[in-house]
Order: C-alpha cells, then structure tokens, then sequence
C-alpha cells in the first residue's frame, strides 16, 4: 500500500500539493488524472522520494519513504514521462536488466524477467539494440520494461502512452490489468482516460495540488468536467 498522509510540497514558495491524503491499496488500479500543471507529477515523485514532502508523510507497505529509500525505490516501479532520463545502459537488454541486477538476483532469475518485461511491451527480441537509435515510443517501452522487470508491489506511471502507437499501448495495458489482477498496485497519470477508464477501480484527480475528485470511475465521471480531462465519448456528460 502507498500512503499519502496531509502531504504538502512547495516550489520556491509556490504551493504545489495542499494536504494530500490517499492511500493506494495492493492490487488497485487507480487513474490520477487532471489538468497540466496540477500537481500529478509532484506527487507521484514522492512515491519513492525523489521529493520530500514539505509536511506530510509518504509510506509504502507501512514504512516511510524517508526511513528506507532502497525499499521504497524496490517497491516502488516508475515510469517516467521522459524515458531518456532514465536509462542507464546503452542497449535494451542491459537497461531492463539494470534494476534485477542490483536486486542480486540469479543471471537466470534476471534473463526471464527481462525477457517477460520485453515480451509485454512488444519488444521481444530486441534485447541487443542500441536505445538511443529508437524511436521515443519504443524508448517508453524500454522504460515501461524497466520498471516491470523489477516486479515492484506496486507501479507508477506518469503519461506512459505518449508516443506509443495502439498495439504497444494495448500491449502495455493487457500488462497493467494482469499484474493489478495479481496484486501490483497501479497509479496511473493521464489527461485523456479514454483507454484506461474501462481498466480502473477509482479516479482521483487533482485540481491545484489538492484532490478534488476520489472514486470508482462511473461516478467519477461526472465530477471531473472542468478539470481538462478527456473522457471517453460514449460517457460524456
Ligand atoms: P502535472 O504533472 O499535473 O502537470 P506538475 O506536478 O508537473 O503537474 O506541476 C505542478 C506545478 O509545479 C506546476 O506549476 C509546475 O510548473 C510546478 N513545478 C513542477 N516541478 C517543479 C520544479 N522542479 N521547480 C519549480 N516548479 C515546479
């Protein structure tokens, strides 16, 4: 479970998250959606410390970010918006690999979770290519395999479907809705749930760093007009 308790996170004196409290339980798979500039990425970089809260507590599976940062960032998968900031090796493989390899986990341990986190992403194969002659949505896959090779209790994904074309993004997805199923918690950060609604237990979304919409997706729907989210066309209000 991850747990925001009264968190609150200042940039250069500008309030940016306002006494957020959630929690995020194994095996849910929530959407945080919300306009630009509304605080989703803020807080989902205090998941695994990357922020601090100002005031406030973040704990995942019970501890305090602050009090375990290597529990936290094992638990805790990211993905980022902009994948390039986040390789670490030259090739496909050897970036998945990066995370199970400091885990110590057996090589043999490591090549099937490289080879599953590929497979999802519909990278399969590729293992041996150089990731700066990618494109930038095969370069999300790669980042999206990072994270799942690490096989985290729960998975944070802020706008992973930028760039991807639709059988990457369903491929993703069917991905997403089998490790919830199997009790992966997910946070999803999107501005358009017309593909992920169908998949989510809850919406929360952010207005202005606080949260102003937190529920299951049918009625969450209705209260999420005015916050620039788009929803899908058949449920528009
Ligand atoms: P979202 O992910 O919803 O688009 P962000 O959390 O990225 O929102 O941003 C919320 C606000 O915080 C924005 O006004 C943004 O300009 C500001 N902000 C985000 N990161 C920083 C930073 N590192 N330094 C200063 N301001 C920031």
């Amino acid at each position: 479970m991850i747990e925001f308790q009264s968190v609150s996170h200042a940039f250069d004196g500008v309030s940016v998250l306002e006494d957020v409290s959630l929690s995020i339980d194994d095996g849910e798979f929530v959407l945080l959606a919300g306009a630009n500039g509304s605080g989703k990425t803020t807080l989902m970089r205090h998941c695994n410390g990357l922020l601090e809260p100002d005031s406030g507590e973040v704990l995942v599976d019970g501890t305090p970010v602050a009090e375990d940062l290597i529990a936290a960032r094992s638990n805790v998968g990211m993905v980022f918006q902009h994948p390039r900031d986040q390789f670490v090796a030259a090739t496909v493989g050897a970036d998945v690999a990066f995370g199970p390899e400091n885990l110590g986990l057996e090589r043999r341990a490591i090549d099937r979770r490289v080879a599953a986190a590929l497979e999802a992403v519909n990278l399969a194969a590729r293992g041996d290519e150089r990731i700066d002659a990618l494109s930038g949505g095969e370069q999300s896959r790669v980042a999206i395999a990072g994270a799942l090779a690490m096989e985290p209790t729960h998975l944070v994904l802020d706008e992973p479907f930028t760039g991807l074309d639709d059988p990457a993004r369903r491929s993703v997805l069917e991905r997403l809705e089998a490790l919830s199923a199997d009790g992966t918690g997910v946070l999803l950060a999107t501005h358009d749930l017309r593909d992920v609604l169908g998949l989510a237990d809850r919406v929360i979304a952010m207005r202005n760093g606080r949260v102003a919409v937190d529920g299951p997706p049918a009625d969450a729907l209705e209260e999420l007009e005015g916050l620039e989210v788009r929803v899908p066309d058949a449920t528009r209000c």
